[in-house]
């Protein structure tokens, strides 16, 4: 049985100190760590991250280690890890904490991936995880499984469901309040598949400079960004890690059955794993009431404005970009040929039950399917599993395999719900940004005035018609001066001042509203209700 332990001497050098003894299961053993880990789908080898190894370990590859030691034989190696990062899977060490999380940290002796493995951890502080008494069943079980060490945490811990759920805060004051709010989510999930497949889960939080959050088996990991105010995000994100807790790590897809972490495992399923866990995350907060029907609108609504304005929608299809998800950072252009899977997912998702719903089926009935089929069994997902299920054939092949525009009008209508889109004026078809005190060009979208006029991303917007632009609003103040008359752009490229006569026109963008037609609609009555109000 592998035996990981985990020290550190001075937390400002924010360097772990790692150790595994073990049984060698052959000649030479091998070691490796992960190159990925679950819940990213993007290559970021952690081996970058190791230094100070012990004199017996040789390294043979990018992230692959020999031992110098015969079969049968007993050892001991070490190595360091820095941990200066904080997000919610990383690692992290600081003179108050140790925030682990294994699939960065800990090597695999290979041949002993299924082995139980025992971790240390030389701390008196309080430890927070879903490891019972720091055993897991195996090396996967061991790297799921997020650890917060710290003197300085508030837990609030409540039964629901059958099971207990903690809340630990590592920073954040007045945190009873989530309690109530999260309980209700808690038990909204858990009446559509039937109950907890746990007795004991945990939301660990830290507070950081934006939102991120990932999903393991019996808990979750959420950094809050700090500086927003109320509570509908932390709740937003709070239920989608949760729904992941089927829908990803119980419901998983056959391309990680089991996890191969030394490289790109492409599927096309994940627009349902991720998508339709946004879907179901926040129609979670409207069906057990933290959201009024309206909010809910106003998210979809918002959402759908997100997707609409994204260029890519016309060139990648959703199934694509699943595929396509781990070269997402490698893209050059973004802006006009990138869908987000998770934005997209929601909305197909959405409409994907309210057209199951007009044929007095559900998204929710497709869910207990997958529950009861993979979930249960351990069986993954197949690529076609889905498509299977649901079988609307046409649905699939025009909004999930194909880039056909998405049927917002006929589908919201049928929920009592008018759609409305309406084209944006003339505009300079550029985001701006602002770098280093410099306004910049950090987009141009296909078919815009500034790509018309040849200006490109990283471009410094000087002027416009003779007017200092130093801010995005100075820019926009001008293009609505010249309505779609000509106008003259200075600008700076690689050093060189240039200019360039740009014709503002409208670009395919677009507002869009939501809103109610009929006050009375069985089919959204149905759609939002809390699953727990049918059955008492
Ligand atoms: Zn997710």
């Amino acid at each position: 049985m592998p035996h990981y332990a985990l020290s550190w001497r001075n937390p400002n050098e924010r360097l772990f100190d790692i150790s595994i003894r073990f049984t060698a299961p052959e000649d030479d053993p091998l070691l490796w760590l992960p190159a990925w880990r679950p819940g990213r789908y993007l290559i970021m080898n952690f081996a970058a991250n190791v230094r100070e190894w012990s004199a017996n370990l040789r390294k043979v590859g990018k992230s692959a280690w020999r031992v110098g030691a015969g079969r049968g034989e007993e050892v001991e190696v070490t190595y360091r890890y820095y941990a200066g990062v904080l997000d919610a899977g990383s690692s992290f060490l600081a003179e108050d904490e140790a925030y682990v999380n294994g699939s960065n940290l800990f090597m695999c002796v290979d041949g002993l991936r299924g082995e139980q493995c025992v971790l240390e951890i030389a701390t008196t502080w309080p430890i927070e995880s879903q490891l019972p008494g720091l055993v897991a069943r195996d090396y996967d079980h061991l790297i799921d499984s997020p650890i917060i060490a710290s003197p300085a945490m508030t837990v609030h811990s409540f039964d629901e469901s059958g099971a207990t759920i903690h809340l630990v805060f590592r920073h954040g004051r007045n945190t009873e309040r989530f309690v109530e709010p999260v309980g209700k989510i808690v038990r909204e999930q858990a009446a559509l598949f039937g109950g907890l497949p746990l007795h004991e889960y945990r939301f660990l939080y830290h507070a950081g400079d934006r939102w991120h959050g990932v999903e393991h088996e019996d808990s979750c990991s959420i950094i809050v960004k700090r500086s927003v105010e109320g509570t509908d995000h932390f709740l937003s994100i709070t239920s989608h890690e949760f729904f992941h807790l089927w829908n990803v790590k119980r419901i998983i897809p056959a391309a990680f059955v089991p996890y191969d972490y030394s490289r790109e495992t492409p599927t096309k399923l994940l627009w349902a794993m991720e998508g339709i866990t946004s879907y179901f995350g926040d129609l979670t907060l409207a069906r057990c009431g933290i959201w009024s029907e309206k909010q809910y609108l106003e998210h979809l609504q918002h959402e759908i404005e997100l997707l609409e304005n994204s260029p890519g929608r016309h060139v990648l299809s959703l199934a694509q970009a699943s595929f396509d998800g781990w070269l997402h950072d490698a893209m050059h252009d973004r802006a006009n040929a990138w869908i987000s899977f998770y934005n997209k997912g929601e909305l197909v998702a959405a409409l994907l039950d309210l057209e199951l719903r007009k044929q007095g089926r559900s998204l929710d009935e497709v869910m207990q399917t997958l529950w009861r089929d993979y979930g249960q069994t351990g069986r993954g997902v197949e690529e076609d599993a889905l498509e299977r299920i649901v079988g609307l054939p046409e649905f699939f092949a025009r909004y999930v395999d194909g880039l056909e525009p998405l049927p917002y009008a006929e589908l919201f209508h049928a929920a009592g719900v008018a759609f409305v889109s309406r084209p944006r004026g003339a505009s300079l078809g550029a985001k701006l940004k602002v770098s280093d005190g410099a306004l910049m060009i950090d987009t141009v979208t296909r078919g815009g005035a500034a790509m018309s006029a040849g200006l490109l991303p990283g471009d410094e917007l000087i002027a416009i018609n003779g007017t200092r632009t130093r801010h995005a609003g100075d820019a926009t103040r001008a293009i609505h001066a010249a309505g779609e008359r000509e106008i003259e752009v200075v600008f700076a490229r690689a050093g060189v001042v240039d200019r360039c006569a740009l014709t503002p026109r409208a670009d395919g963008s677009v507002d869009i509203e939501l809103h109610v037609i009929e006050p009375e609609n069985a089919l959204r009555r149905e759609w939002l209700r809390s699953l727990n109000d049918r059955v008492h």
